[in-house]
């Protein structure tokens, strides 16, 4: 029965995998048997992140990569091939919030994040889908969007969209590559501890306000993403696609 979620043999890159979520669906693949190759742009981070999925017992590659940019994300995916002979799942994780007066936000400040969060997704998601279709064999492609897809986000437009957007890309795309048996979706995380919310852990009123609306009454951690990222890598989701899938303690239905 658990053999549906075995992903040995499996290579799966995860984009922005030296920390936070990207680092927590990393050791949920590596518990589960794949090997892992790491996409990040600090070096020293991507070093720590590999020597602890090797203690897992994965064989860990690292680059250093910017998603935003597109030689960058093309040389990462063929070296990922050469290192590894082939890409069977790729995490488009790789982002980061800002906040800002929309009314104020520039289009430069706009862009920048986009560049990132939606343009890198696409990018990576892109450069995977291509190199999966040319070996047959099908494969895993997952975004991590957010909660933010759903809910008006105050001071963050540009991410509530970014987010909406790759839901959207990944339903496109879903439907695209089915016939080559490539499954494509997204994660939907609610409030995950991690640097990136450190802020916001420490903003009393604001964390209030988080664990009120969260029915488990707890943040997220990173490890809470462990088990939508092995079932969305493995056989058990071969006939899932094109879906959005919350992992927020419950916050999206209260
Ligand atoms: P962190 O700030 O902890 O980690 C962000 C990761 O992305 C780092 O590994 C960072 O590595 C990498 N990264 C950032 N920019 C780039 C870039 N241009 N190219 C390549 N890698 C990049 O954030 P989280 O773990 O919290 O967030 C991860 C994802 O989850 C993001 O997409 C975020 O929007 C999403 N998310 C987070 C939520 C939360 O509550 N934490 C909730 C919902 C969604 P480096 O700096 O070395 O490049």
């Amino acid at each position: 029965m658990l053999d549906m979620f075995d992903l040995s043999g499996k290579v799966a890159v995860v984009t922005g995998g030296n920390r936070g979520i990207g680092l927590g669906i990393a050791r949920g693949l590596a518990r589960a048997g794949a090997d892992l190759a790491i996409w990040s742009r600090d070096e020293d981070r991507n070093r720590e992140a590999a020597e602890e999925l090797r203690a897992l017992g994965a064989r860990v590659g690292t680059w250093s990569c910017d998603v935003a940019s597109e030689p960058e994300v093309r040389r990462c995916t063929d070296e990922t091939v050469e290192h590894f002979g082939r890409i069977d799942v790729s995490f488009a994780n790789a982002g980061y919030g800002s906040a800002h007066d929309p009314l104020r936000m520039t289009l430069e400040q706009w862009r920048r994040l986009l560049a990132v969060n939606l343009d890198g997704a696409f990018l990576t998601l892109r450069d995977a889908a291509r190199h999966m279709r040319e070996r047959g064999g099908g494969g895993k492609l997952i975004a991590v969007s957010s909660i933010s897809a759903l809910f008006g986000t105050p001071k963050q437009p540009h991410y509530a969209a970014g987010k909406a957007g790759l839901d959207a890309l990944v339903r496109s795309l879903a439907v695209e590559l089915a016939r080559h048996d490539i499954q494509v979706n997204s994660i939907q995380p609610g409030w995950i501890e991690t640097e990136a919310t450190r802020p916001a852990q420490d903003h009393a009123a604001l964390n209030d306000a988080i664990l009120r609306r969260t029915p488990a009454r707890r943040w997220g951690r990173p490890a809470d993403l462990e088990g939508i990222a092995v079932y969305l890598a493995s056989r058990a989701s071969d006939y899932h696609t094109g879906d959005s899938i919350r992992i927020d303690g419950g916050y999206s239905v209260f």
